[in-house]
C-alpha cells in the first residue's frame, strides 16, 4: 500500500526544509537544485532496514523509518560523547598527546554504565531497523520525537537537531547528485560515482562557509566544524546501519573507512585539537568498543591523529 498523498507531501516538505537549511548561504542554489530533482524524490512504503537511495528510473527513495533511525542515531552519538569525550581529554598530556590503555577504562567508575547506555541506544535503533510493524516500536522516553528546533528545550537536544539536519542534508544531496550524474555522464565505475556524490555533497556544505560566518558574525572555523560534524554524523549513520559484511566495500560501494578518510582529508586544515576531532574520535571509540574492536592501547599525538587511527581500525574491522 502506498502512503497517503498528504503524508508523502509532508515528508517531502520536511526533507526540502532540511536540504535548504543545511547551507543557508547557498539556499537559492539549493532551491534550484531541489526544484529540478524533487519531483523524483518519493516516500516509499515502510519496510525493515534503511531506504535512502537513488533507485531505478532516477528516483530518490526514502522511508519514514529511515528518517527515524537517523534521528535516534544523532541522539545516540551524544551517549558516545558521554562515554568517551571527557576520558580522552583527561588522558592528554600537556602537549595534546593521548596515551590510554583502554582495558583500564573498565575499572573507571561510571564507564561500564556509560558503555551500557550507548549499547542500549544502538540496540534500540537496530530493533527499529528490523521490526516488521513500525507502530510497535516503543519510542525511547529520553529522546524527543522529531519536531521543530524551537520545541526542543535543552541545548544538547538542539545541537543534536542541528547536526541531524546537516547530516540528512548531506545524505539527500549525495542521492540527488546520483540522479544528476545518471541524467548526464555517470563515472563508469560505481565506486567512483559514490565518491563523487560524497564530494559534491561535502563541498556543497563546506565551500561557502566563510560567507555564512561573516553574515552571522560567527568564526568561519566554528561553522566549518559544525558542518563537518554533520557530515561525519551522516557517515556514522552508514557505519552503524551498514551490515558489517559490507563495511569493507562491495562492487558498488566504497569501504566505510574510505568515505570517512575523504572527509578527514578534506578538512585536514582544522587545528589538531579542534572540537571536530575530539567529537569524532569519541564517537568512533564508543562504537568500536561496542563491537569489541577498540584497540587495547591508544597512542596518538593529537585528537586529529587519533581520528585517523580509529578510521584505520574501521577499515580492518
Ligand atoms: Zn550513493
Amino acid at each position: 500500500m502506498s502512503p497517503p498523498d498528504d503524508l508523502e507531501q509532508l515528508a517531502k516538505e520536511a526533507v526540502k526544509r532540511v536540504v535548504l537549511a543545511s547551507a543557508p548561504e547557498i539556499a537559492a542554489d539549493l532551491k534550484r537544485f531541489w526544484d529540478e530533482y524533487a519531483p523524483y524524490c518519493t516516500l516509499v512504503d515502510d519496510r525493515p532496514g534503511v531506504t535512502l537511495d537513488a533507485g531505478p528510473c532516477g528516483i530518490v527513495r526514502f522511508s519514514h523509518r529511515t528518517m527515524l533511525q537517523f534521528w535516534l542515531l544523532s541522539f545516540a552519538s551524544w551517549k558516545a560523547l558521554d562515554a568517551y569525550m571527557m576520558i580522552l581529554q583527561l588522558t592528554k598530556s600537556a602537549d595534546g598527546h593521548i596515551r590510554l590503555r583502554t582495558a583500564d577504562l573498565d575499572t573507571v567508575p561510571g564507564q561500564p554504565e556509560a558503555n551500557a547506555d550507548y549499547a542500549e541506544a544502538i540496540a534500540r535503533i537496530k530493533h527499529l531497523n528490523q521490526l516488521q510493524d513500525i507502530s510497535a516500536f516503543p519510542w525511547p522516553p529520553s529522546v524527543p520525537y522529531p519536531s521543530a528546533a524551537s520545541s526542543l528545550a535543552s541545548p544538547p537536544d538542539r545541537a543534536a537537531y542541528d547536526l541531524a539536519c546537516i547530516a540528512t542534508g548531506f545524505a539527500f544531496l549525495h542521492e540527488m547528485q546520483h540522479i544528476r550524474l545518471r541524467a548526464k555522464n555517470s563515472p563508469a565505475d560505481p565506486i567512483d560515482e559514490e565518491l563523487e556524490c560524497d564530494r559534491f555533497a561535502r563541498e556543497t556544505l563546506l565551500e561557502q562557509t566563510a560567507q555564512y560566518a561573516a553574515a552571522n558574525a560567527y568564526s568561519e572555523e566554528a561553522v566549518r566544524i559544525k558542518r563537518s560534524l554533520g557530515i561525519a554524523l551522516s557517515l556514522y549513520y552508514g557505519l552503524v546501519l551498514t551490515p558489517a559484511t559490507n563495511r569493507r566495500g562491495s562492487k558498488t560501494h566504497p569501504p566505510t573507512a574510505r568515505r570517512f578518510l575523504d572527509l578527514l582529508t578534506a578538512i585536514g586544515d582544522l587545528p589538531p585539537g579542534a572540537l571536530f576531532w575530539s567529537w569524532l574520535s569519541s564517537v568512533l571509540a564508543a562504537h568500536l568498543k561496542l563491537e569489541g574492536n577498540l584497540p587495547l592501547e591508544l597512542d596518538a599525538e593529537s585528537d586529529k591523529a587519533l581520528c585517523f587511527q580509529l578510521v584505520d581500525v574501521i577499515g580492518i574491522s
